[in-house]
Order: structure tokens, then C-alpha cells, then sequence
């Protein structure tokens, strides 16, 4: 059996293979996987609700027998069109939002311009009527066009001062609008919504800019993989929305510990996450590192009149000399994953075991 599949069985609480789990219906499954890990957050379908209908949605495929099948793969494809119907909406409103106020803008600027040329016109009617004047030769006249001139002028330019002065004002107003709508929408593409800790995107770029860093600078760098221990328990015996809030928690508190500037906490999956540290070598990311374990095992977090405690996994790789970002990864995944084969709730470096034991 591949090792996704297997994975996947695990994660469905299924220990030995299921007969019908075909690799057809397991491709399936983790396609749903990958869609579930970057879904977004809309007004009228939250994260958290898609995730728990797509999972349910996989369990079916597991269980369901070939007759079933079809039935369940028609109301998956009937809920996932809808569903990218909604997602669509959102991106269009959200884009008309933004074109609304561009439009405005724009609308605004050309009103400007055409009250600017009929005052322009009306001056250069006064104009011709004051050459009028001055053609015919009479001093009286001329006196008061003259003044009745001057007035209108003084008068047109203070009004364009002012509408200057307002335009500025507007436009200013507009960029404000446009700058932070743009600003809004360059971090939700890089923040977790649910931890407001970067994520899988945001640390698939970091990880490669700390990569090409650790080559320039020639300093150490390391990788901090975190899982939190049998999540599954506790959806299955408190419900998703405690699930969510434990994970909340457990970023809180790696947050905390880990508050550095350069410290770059990333949530990279369901109840998995990543810290880089630049400049600091595995043995000083263990050390950190057990401190966060110690927090999470000595802290009992209350919600909805529940006491919950829990622990987390942890696996940490310093990257080495030309190795490429996929094995540092790697390395620091193998760690963690020896550190829940060996009982959880502790952490081991790569390549180091005798470290291992002594911080475990
Ligand atoms: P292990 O100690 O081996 O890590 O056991 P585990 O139960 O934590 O194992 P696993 O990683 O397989 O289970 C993770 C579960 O987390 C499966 C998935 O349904 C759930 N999950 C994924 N994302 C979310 C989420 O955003 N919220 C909640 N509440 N649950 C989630
Ligand atoms: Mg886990
Ligand atoms: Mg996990």
C-alpha cells in the first residue's frame, strides 16, 4: 500500500486497509485533502464548516460500498459545484468592491473637469463682453464691467482653490480606501484565518528565502515541525469547534515562546505546524523547543466548561550545506515522526540522537 493511502487511512481512524478503498477512490480523497488545506473563508460558508462536510464527504467514500457509491459521488460533485459557485461570488463581489470604488474615483475627477470648463466659458464670456466695452468707448460702462469682471474672476478662482483643495482631499480619501483594501488582501493571502499565524503559502516562500539566506550568510538556520498529539481524540470527544480552539491555543502558546522578530510561526496543515529560526542552531531550537513542550503539557486551556490538555510532537533539522528545501524539510519530518513513533510528547533533532535523549 503507498504511504499516502496509508496515511490517509490513519487520519480516517481506519487501521488495517479497507477492501474497497480502491486507489481511484483514495485519489479522490486526497484531492479533497489538498482542496480542504487551502480553502478560503466566505461570509456564507466558513472554513470550518466546508472542512467538516468534505470530511464527512471522504468518510463516505471510504465506507461506501459499490453501490453506494455512485449515489454519494453525485451529491459530492452537486455540493462541490455549488460550493465553487459561492467562491466565485465572493472573488466577484469582493472585485467589484474595488471597481466600485475606482469608478467613483474616476466619475468624480471627470464632474471636476466639466464644471472647470463652463466656468471657463462663463469667463470668457465676461471677457468678451468687457472687449465690447472697451471697443465702444465708454468710460462708465467700462468702469462697471470692469469691476463686475474682477469680481467674477476673484471670485472663479477662490472657487477653484477650493474645489482643488477638496479634490485633494478626495483623492487622498480614495487611495487611503484602495491602499488598505489592497493591504487587507495581501495578508489574508499569506494568514491562517483561524490563527493568524502565516500559512502553508507564507512558509513555502520563507523556507526558500531562508534557504538562499543560510547560503549567502553561511549561518545556521533551523526548522521546528510541530503535531499536536491524538487531535483526532479530541474532535471526536469535544467536537470540531474545541478542535479549532485548541489549535488556536497551541499557536498562542508557540507565539509566545517563540516572539522573536526573525521567529516564523506558520500553520502548515489541520493541527501541524512550522517555526523557522534563522541563525540558530538545532541544538538552541531543542533547547526553545522544550520549553514549548513544557508550556503545552503544564497548561490546562478551559472552553465551554470543558478542562482540556493536551500534547504536541516536535521534530527539528538544522539545514546542512547544499541541501535543498524539500530535504531540509524532510529531515525535520523524519524527526517528528521518530518522536511519535517513540511515545509523543517530545522532540528529536535530526542527526542527532544522542540530543534526543537527553532533552526527551
Ligand atoms: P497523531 O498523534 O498521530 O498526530 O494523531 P492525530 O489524531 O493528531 O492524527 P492526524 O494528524 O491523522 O489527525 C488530524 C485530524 O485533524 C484529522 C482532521 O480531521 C483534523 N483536522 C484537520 N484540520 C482541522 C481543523 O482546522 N479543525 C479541526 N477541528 N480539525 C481539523
Ligand atoms: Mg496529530
Ligand atoms: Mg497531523
Amino acid at each position: 500500500m503507498k504511504k499516502w493511502m496509508q496515511k490517509f487511512l490513519n487520519q480516517f481512524g481506519l487501521d488495517s486497509p479497507a477492501g474497497q478503498l480502491t486507489e481511484e477512490r483514495a485519489t479522490i480523497i486526497y484531492m479533497i485533502d489538498t482542496y480542504n488545506r487551502h480553502l478560503i473563508e466566505l461570509d456564507s460558508s466558513p472554513v470550518r464548516k466546508v472542512r467538516e462536510i468534505l470530511d464527512e464527504f471522504s468518510k463516505e467514500l471510504i465506507h461506501a460500498d459499490d453501490e453506494k457509491i455512485e449515489k454519494v459521488l453525485f451529491r459530492f460533485r452537486q455540493y462541490f459545484a455549488s460550493y465553487r459557485i459561492e467562491e466565485y461570488s465572493y472573488i466577484q463581489k469582493t472585485f467589484d468592491d474595488f471597481r466600485g470604488i475606482i469608478w467613483d474615483f474616476v466619475d468624480q475627477l471627470a464632474e471636476d473637469f466639466c464644471n472647470g470648463r463652463k466656468e471657463d466659458l462663463v469667463m470668457q464670456k465676461s471677457l468678451e463682453d468687457l472687449r465690447e466695452t472697451v471697443e465702444a468707448n465708454s468710460i462708465e460702462v467700462l468702469k462697471t464691467q470692469a469691476r463686475e469682471f474682477i469680481d467674477k474672476y476673484v471670485e472663479l478662482q477662490s472657487r477653484k482653490e477650493k474645489r482643488k483643495i477638496q479634490h485633494v482631499d478626495r483623492i487622498k480619501k480614495n487611495l487611503d480606501t484602495v491602499k488598505r483594501k489592497l493591504n487587507e488582501v495581501a495578508e489574508a493571502v499569506n494568514i491562517d484565518h483561524l490563527t493568524k499565524a502565516f500559512n502553508r503559502k507564507a512558509f513555502d516562500e520563507q523556507i526558500k528565502k531562508q534557504r538562499n539566506l543560510v547560503e549567502i550568510s553561511r549561518k545556521p538556520a533551523s526548522l521546528v515541525m510541530i503535531d499536536i498529539d491524538h487531535f483526532k481524540k479530541i474532535n471526536d470527544s469535544y467536537g470540531h469547534t474545541i478542535g479549532d480552539f485548541v489549535i488556536q491555543q497551541c499557536v498562542n502558546t508557540t507565539v509566545k515562546l517563540f516572539n522573536r522578530d526573525s521567529d516564523f510561526v506558520a500553520r502548515i496543515g489541520g493541527e501541524e505546524f512550522a517555526i523557522l529560526l534563522p541563525e540558530t542552531t538545532s541544538r538552541q531550537a531543542a533547547e526553545r523547543a522544550e520549553r514549548l513542550l513544557q508550556e503545552i503539557r503544564r497548561e490546562a486551556f478551559v472552553q465551554d466548561g470543558h478542562m482540556i490538555r493536551f500534547t504536541i510532537s516536535i521534530g527539528i533539522a538544522q539545514t546542512q550545506a547544499q541541501e535543498s528545501v524539500e530535504g531540509w524539510i524532510k529531515r525535520a519530518d523524519a524527526a517528528l515522526y521518530d518522536s511519535k513513533t517513540n511515545g509523543r510528547n517530545r522532540l528529536t533533532v535530526s542527526g542527532l540522537s544522542s540530543l534526543r535523549e537527553e532533552v526527551a
